[in-house]
């Protein structure tokens, strides 16, 4: 019978039947979370670090493939469109 009855219980209703359990969620200070955080990144340098050689070598590349992007323009609009066909739809 226990365990039809929890089924039938809602979720939220449930949370409020455990009162210690949300109040140890709420405890839980928000600079604690971060120093964790912190602490993770810390003990893990190598890694950390090749995640920022392969962010910069990503943006480098994303930089070199955007400087020749072709801009379609038309009269006197002042957007720069990325297809013709958008730059067809634009209504200035
Ligand atoms: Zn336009």
């Amino acid at each position: 019978m226990g365990f039809f009855t929890r089924r039938l219980i809602p979720r939220k209703v449930r949370r409020i039947a455990h009162p210690i359990r949300a109040v140890k969620r709420a405890v839980t200070p928000k600079p604690v979370k971060k120093v964790l955080r912190g602490v993770s990144i810390v003990r893990n340098p190598l890694g950390n670090a090749a995640y920022a050689v392969e962010r910069s070598v990503f943006t480098k590349k994303r930089k070199k493939r955007s400087s020749p992007a072709p801009v379609y323009r038309h009269g006197k609009c002042p957007i720069k469109h990325r297809s013709s066909e958008v730059a067809m739809r634009c209504k200035n």
